[in-house]
């Protein structure tokens, strides 16, 4: 059996502007995320400790070397994130719910699907997003997966507007273990 990458040869091959890399393993995943947010901190200059940070990415072809960074309110005030046209909306009007990191990464991803003429099917197509909070997305962001009858939170409307893509919503616990979520058409897998 081959050794697994080490989360210093992820971040080594992680180049800012360039494709991301292509894992062979499964457990690779874990240091890919860490890498990714990390270089999304650093791009920005948001502090470890400030929570919460988002980076989707997608295989789409030609968007295979973009990050689609999203950060809280608070974050967003500090930073020079790039802000997306807000193609999806949060469904609460509670402060506390609304432009989470992951609203960002969704909307980030939707301009630059537009930008490349990708369509609305996106059959076969993924995008993973890594969450830096260590419960990973909140009440808010996953409302509607699992219910059709609740207003769709922002991960539930991106999953509705491409019903062929899959989402993988990645995690860390606290105790260092990778979590996930999958979407497809609108609903947790
Ligand atoms: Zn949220």
């Amino acid at each position: 059996m081959t050794k697994m990458n080490s989360p210093a040869d992820i971040a080594s091959r992680l180049v800012p502007g360039r494709s991301i890399p292509k894992l062979a393993r499964r457990g690779d995943m874990l240091a890919l995320s860490k890498a990714l947010l990390a270089e999304a901190r650093e791009t920005y200059a948001i502090p470890e400790s400030a929570q919460t940070v988002a980076v989707g990415w997608t295989g789409f072809p030609g968007l295979e070397a973009r990050r689609f960074v999203g950060a809280s309110r608070s974050i967003r005030a500090r930073t020079l994130l790039p802000t997306p046209v807000d193609h999806i909306m949060a469904p609460r009007s509670n402060a506390q719910f609304l432009d989470h990191a992951e609203q960002d990464v969704a909307n980030a991803f939707i301009d630059a699907i537009q930008a490349v003429g990708g369509g609305s099917a996106l059959d076969g197509e993924w995008l993973r997003v890594a969450i830096s909070h260590a419960k990973g997305p909140c009440s808010a962001c996953v409302q509607g997966l699992t219910d059709r009858q609740m207003d769709p939170g922002v991960l539930a409307q991106l999953s509705r507007r491409f019903p062929g893509l899959t989402v993988t919503l990645l995690w860390v616990s606290e105790g260092g273990r990778l979590h996930h979520a999958i979407l497809q058409g609108g609903e947790r897998l």
